[in-house]
C-alpha cells in the first residue's frame, strides 16, 4: 500500500495515541517499536507507518540519531511527507529533545518551515496565543508541574521552543486560525519570507485543527499531538494520495487473564487506580524497597494470585511520596526501579499465561513492551480518545496490549479497557 505519511514518535503510548487516531479514518496502520530491523519492502507497508521510539528524555544527541534513523527507515519504504509527534503537554526538559529532532526532520526533509500544534482539543488540551492549557488550567498550573520526569513550569510554547531550535520561533494565533485555511497560509507565508521556520499555531477546537491540517497537510515536515495528525488523512483521501483497501481487519482472539501495571503517577492514573484498586486483586510498590529488594516480594505476591484472576499492580503515588522516592534514589534511579520491576512482572505475567495487559505510564509502557519482545503492533479498536487496543505476538502467541499514557483516559479506565476488549 502507499505510504502517505511517515510518523515518528517521541514515547510508546504517544505512538499508539497516534496510531489509534490516524485509524479512525479506516486507512491501515502499523506501529513499530524501536527502529525496525526488517525489509523495507514496499508492498508490506501500511498507508501509515508509525515509528516508536523512547527519547522523550534521554540526551538531545542520543534522541536526534535515534529520530535520523527511523527516518531513513522511512524514507527508504516511500515515504515523502513526516509527522514528528509528541505529547499533547509537550513534554520536554529544558535540554529537551522536541526542538532539536525537528531542527534535524527540516534539515533531512528539505522542509523550509514547520508547524508545532500539540492541541488535542477533545482530551482538553488546547493552545491559546502561544500558551499550552490542560483543561481550563496553563500546563504549568496543571498536574504537569509534578511530573516525575518533566515537570513543566512553563506554559508559553515560544518560550520552551526557542533555547530548542535553530532560528527564531513564530507564532499564528487564534485570530488567523479562526479565519480558516486561507489566511493560515497567508500567515505563515509571511513568517516564512520573515525568516520564521518553526511557528507554534493555536488550536482551541477541532474546527481549528482542521483549517490548520487544511493549510499544511502537503509540508513534508509536520510536528505536534496525534489530533491534528488524526485530521489529515480526510486530505490525503481527498487528494486521491491513498484509497481504501478492500478489507479491514478483524480483531485476533486472544487469551484472557487480564493484569494492570501502572508505573504512571499522573493525576488521573492516580483516580484510575484508586477506582480499580478496590475492584480486583492489587499490590502497591515502594520505590525504596525496590531498590533494596528488587521485584521478588511482587513476584510472591503474584504467584500467589490465581493466574486467570484480573490483578493489578501499581507504583502510582501522590507528588509527596514520589518526591521522597526521588529525593532518596534520585529521580534517574527511581523510575529506573519501578520500570525495571514492572519490566520483570509482565515477563512473569505471560509466562502465567497473561495474555491482555493494560500499561499506564509511557515511560512504563515503553521499558515493559521492550521486556516481552514485543516489535509491531497491529491497531485494533479504541478505548478511549487516543487509547486502542493493540495487538502483538510474543513467544508465538497473541496477547492485547492497551498502553496508556498518564492522563488520557475517564476513572474507570481499567474496566472499560477489558469491556472493550470482549465487546470487539
Ligand atoms: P506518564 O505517562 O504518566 O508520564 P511515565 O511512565 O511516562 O508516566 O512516567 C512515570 C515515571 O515515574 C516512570 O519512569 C516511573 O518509573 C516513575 N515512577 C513511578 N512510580 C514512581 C514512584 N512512586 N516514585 C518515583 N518515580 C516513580
Amino acid at each position: 500500500m502507499t505510504l502517505v505519511l511517515g510518523c515518528i514518535a517521541d514515547d510508546f503510548t504517544g505512538a499508539t495515541d497516534l496510531a489509534a487516531l490516524l485509524a479512525r479514518s479506516g486507512l491501515p496502520v502499523s506501529l513499530r517499536i524501536g527502529i525496525p530491523q526488517e525489509r523495507r519492502d514496499r508492498n508490506e507497508t501500511a498507508a501509515f507507518e508509525v515509528i516508536a521510539l523512547k527519547c522523550r528524555t534521554v540526551p538531545a544527541e542520543i534522541a536526534v540519531e535515534q529520530a535520523r534513523q527511523a527516518l531513513d527507515w522511512l524514507q527508504e519504504a516511500g515515504a515523502s511527507r513526516f509527522f514528528w509527534k509528541y505529547c499533547s503537554t509537550f513534554d520536554s526538559t529544558a535540554a529537551g529533545n522536541i526542538g532539536p529532532i525537528a531542527d534535524m526532520l527540516m534539515a533531512e526533509t528539505g522542509a523550509t518551515q514547520t508547524i508545532y500544534c500539540p492541541s488535542f482539543p477533545e482530551n482538553g488540551r488546547s493552545v491559546f496565543m502561544g500558551h499550552l492549557f490542560v483543561g481550563e488550567q496553563l500546563l504549568s498550573e496543571s498536574p504537569m508541574k509534578n511530573h516525575p520526569l518533566t515537570p513543566m513550569r512553563d506554559s508559553s510554547l515560544v518560550r520552551l521552543l526557542t533555547p530548542q531550535v535553530n532560528g527564531a520561533v513564530g507564532l499564528a494565533s487564534h485570530n488567523t486560525v479562526s479565519k480558516g485555511m486561507a489566511a493560515l497560509k497567508a500567515r505563515l507565508a509571511q513568517l516564512n519570507s520573515d525568516g520564521i521556520r518553526h511557528v507554534i499555531v493555536d488550536a482551541v477546537c477541532d474546527g481549528d485543527l482542521r483549517a490548520i491540517a487544511a493549510a499544511s497537510f502537503d509540508m513534508p515536515l509536520l510536528t505536534g499531538g496525534s489530533a491534528i495528525a488524526g485530521q489529515l488523512p480526510q486530505f490525503y483521501l481527498e487528494q486521491g494520495l491513498v484509497s481504501f483497501s478492500t478489507h479491514r481487519q478483524t480483531p485476533p482472539k486472544v487469551g484472557d487473564a487480564p493484569i494492570v501495571l501502572s508505573g504512571s503517577c499522573s493525576a488521573m492514573t492516580r483516580r484510575q487506580v484508586a477506582n480499580y484498586a478496590g475492584k480486583v486483586a492489587s499490590l502497591r510498590l515502594d520505590p525504596i524497597a525496590l531498590s533494596h529488594q528488587g521485584a521478588s516480594a511482587a513476584l510472591e505476591w503474584l504467584r500467589q494470585q490465581r493466574a486467570d484472576a484480573p490483578k493489578l499492580i501499581y507504583a502510582t503515588a501522590e507528588p509527596d511520596e514520589v518526591r521522597r522516592a526521588q529525593e532518596c534514589l534520585g529521580r534517574d534511579k527511581a523510575g529506573q526501579v519501578v520500570e525495571d520491576a514492572l519490566s520483570e512482572i509482565a515477563r512473569v505475567a505471560f509466562d502465567r499465561g497473561t495474555r491482555r495487559f493494560v500499561i499506564a505510564g509511557g515511560e512504563t509502557s515503553g521499558a515493559i513492551t521492550q521486556a516481552l519482545g514485543v516489535k509491531h503492533l497491529a491497531i485494533g479498536p479504541e478505548i478511549a480518545p487516543g487509547v486502542p487496543w493493540t495487538f502483538a505476538t510474543v513467544g508465538g502467541e497473541t496477547i492485547a496490549l492497551a498502553l496508556k499514557s498518564g492522563n488520557f483516559g475517564g476513572e474507570a479506565f481499567f474496566t472499560d479497557a477489558f469491556d472493550r476488549l470482549e465487546a470487539a
